[in-house]
């Protein structure tokens, strides 16, 4: 941490005001629920995008960033629009940029800033980089500028950067687990209302591990899917007279099935609403105490996501298949797929065999090696210098 606060210090030439850190996420079950108004489990990881901040209130911004080449992006606060590529210079900058344009957007008088970020969140590997980075800007702000936003506001906040000026149409799961996640615990939030609950999920108590495996593989594929998939969950709540599929309860599935006639449609219906229901499921076991039981779930929603949402790959499949004949209590994909991570639970004393496999069926597949690391549930964004 106090690196950060040193490389702000060579850069800018004084001491940050402070140092904030907000968590990248893994989603431990509910994917594609969130922009269909449904439950989601995220928790933190203990990789984090860590800000060192000044406040300045001449309106100058200035963005730099440890982790990409290039120097200090020096920014007009007024002129900030969406669409303006000049504005933040196109890049990793219209991130924190697009949170300065979203505070003031909503009224909240932020003056400018002085930022220097560096982030341990594997980049673009579905494990929420892009929220950490937007959420611990977020929070810096609200603190050095006495806005007191709570962690739904940072997450709407940083959601809406991200949504209207970087310009990616993501749901609220990434921002909210990054400002409002808890050490050792799973996040149920409802996307409806922001309404959130934190859920045990003490695995090392318990003998259990959660590993989160990298494929360190993007598909072109996944460019459009998201907006192709939104758009025919949209149209399935529509053809079903709800006002999101949220609101078709499992009992009602079948029923629901039957009245739509587009194949596409009934399988992102079927979808959404089994995985509603597997986040309550899950939920159940672990308020229960019994984490072992929730592994057959996360298989059940790899198939689903796979078969139904068709969001899957071959790499993200051969993880979860080979986690699983390895001795894995369960397995998914994590995030939106096409590349990405999935997610591993397994007992404590099975995981290096896990991880093992993993790197032999990855080399036997002829892909590149997979990154495996344990994801200990971790703390959500906070002040740490
Ligand atoms: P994900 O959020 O799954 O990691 P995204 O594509 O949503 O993937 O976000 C990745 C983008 O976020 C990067 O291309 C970059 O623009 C920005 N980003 C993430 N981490 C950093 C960082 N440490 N420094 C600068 N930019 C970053
Ligand atoms: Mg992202």
């Amino acid at each position: 941490m106090s690196g950060v606060a040193a490389e702000f210090g060579e850069l800018y030439g004084t001491a940050p005001d402070g140092v904030w850190a907000a968590p990248g996420r893994v989603n431990l079950i509910g994917e594609y629920t969130d922009f269909n108004e449904g439950f989601v489990l995220p928790s933190a990881l203990p990789h984090t995008a860590v800000a060192a901040v000044s406040r300045r209130d001449d309106g100058v911004l200035r963005l730099h960033s440890a982790d990409v080449p290039g120097g200090v992006v020096r920014l007009d606060v007024a002129g900030l629009a969406p669409g303006r590529p000049d504005t933040a210079a196109g890049g990793w900058a219209a991130y924190p940029a697009g949170v300065v344009w979203a505070l003031r957007e909503a009224g909240h008088e932020v003056g400018g800033a002085d930022v220097h970020l560096a982030s341990t969140v594997p980049t673009g590997a579905g494990l929420s980089s892009s929220a950490a980075l937007e959420v611990v800007t977020a929070l810096a702000l609200s603190e050095l500028y006495g806005l007191g936003l709570s962690g739904p506001e940072l997450a709407r906040t940083a959601q809406r950067a991200e949504n209207a000026f970087v310009g990616v149409p993501c749901g609220i799961m990434d921002q909210m687990a990054s400002a409002c996640a808890a050490e050792g615990h799973a996040l149920f939030l409802d996307t409806r209302d922001l309404s959130y609950r934190q859920v045990p999920f003490d695995l090392a108590a318990v003998g259990l591990r959660l590993l989160v495996v990298d494929t360190r593989v993007k598909h072109a594929l996944g460019d459009g899917a998201y907006a192709e998939r939104r758009a025919g969950c949209e149209a399935g709540a529509r053809a079903l007279g709800v006002r999101a599929l949220r609101d078709v309860d499992v009992e009602h599935l079948p029923a629901a099935l039957a009245r739509l006639t587009d194949e596409t449609v009934r399988r992102y219906v079927r979808h959404v609403v089994s995985d509603n229901d597997r986040v309550a499921r899950t939920i159940a076991l672990l308020d229960a105490g019994d984490p072992r039981a929730v592994g057959p779930l996360l298989v059940e929603g790899h198939a689903s996501l796979r078969d139904d949402l068709r969001v899957s790959c071959p790499e993200l499949d051969l993880a979860v298949e080979t986690a699983v004949a390895a001795g894995a209590l369960g397995a998914r994909m994590t995030g939106g797929g096409f590349g990405g991570s999935a997610v591993v639970l397994v007992e404590d004393g099975l995981a290096e065999d896990v991880a093992d496999a993993l790197g032999k069926a990855f080399r036997d597949a002829g892909f590149g090696a997979p990154g495996v690391f344990g994801a200990v549930p971790s703390a959500g964004a906070r002040r740490v210098g």
